[in-house]
């Protein structure tokens, strides 16, 4: 079984991922969370690599073919292994987030981002997509946050409201798009509020 949990900055996944693979495990399922960009070590390269902003005249399209490279990766190393052993595959990020981030907000072509996601994904495509859904203003603080925090920021972080906004539509319009696959998770209660409306969620769908 795979499950993405997508959504825009600040919403919480990388907490949530944690807290699903523990409450599958508490169930005696095998469960591996992982993380995109990254989540292989060849994937976890070109994540740096990307983040990092060191190409400097990168163009968005390239950047897109570089984001599929490690989304390739990601799959071949990790995410096909473990789902072929019966492992569920918790996942921070995939595809959706191409499409929000480099197709809604960074503009490229759709037909060049289905044709890049069909040749990269091919059939691992998730079972279930949790988008965490949080409104905008509350989305920038949190990330504002973070950052204060210390945690190591990145060139793609420190955007805006409009941003924070723009790419809320774009989780919310992927997700009226593709109703059996995607479930909208309001993310503003608290940690342990949405991982409980997470883990309902997967009972419902995956357990009954
Ligand atoms: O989720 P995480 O903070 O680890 O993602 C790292 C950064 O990569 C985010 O700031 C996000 O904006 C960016 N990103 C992106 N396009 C993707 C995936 C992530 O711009 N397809």
């Amino acid at each position: 079984t795979f499950i993405t949990l997508e959504g825009g900055e600040g919403v919480g996944k990388s907490t949530q991922v944690r807290y699903l693979v523990a409450r599958l495990q508490a169930r005696g399922i095998k469960a591996i969370p992982t993380r995109e960009p990254g989540g292989s070590p060849g994937a976890e390269i070109l994540r740096d690599i990307l983040l990092s902003g060191m190409i400097k005249d990168l163009g968005p399209k390239a950047e897109a073919i570089i984001f599929a490279a490690a989304r390739m990766d990601h799959i071949d190393h990790t995410i096909a292994p473990a789902l072929a052993a019966g492992t569920w595959v918790i996942c921070d990020r995939f595809a959706d987030s191409t499409r929000a981030y480099q197709g809604a907000l960074g503009g490229l072509d759709p037909g060049f981002l289905r044709a890049l996601e069909r040749v990269t994904v091919a059939d691992t495509r998730p079972d279930l997509t949790l988008i965490l859904d949080l409104p905008a203003d509350v989305g920038l603080a949190r990330a504002a946050q973070r950052r204060g925090a210390a945690e190591a920021s990145d060139r793609f972080e420190g955007e805006g409201l409009a941003f924070h906004e723009a790419l809320r539509k774009a989780y919310l319009a992927i997700a009226a798009a593709e109703p059996e696959r995607c479930v909208v998770v309001d993310a503003s209660q608290s940690e342990e509020e949405v991982a409980q409306a997470i883990w309902d969620t997967i009972s419902h769908r995956l357990f009954d």
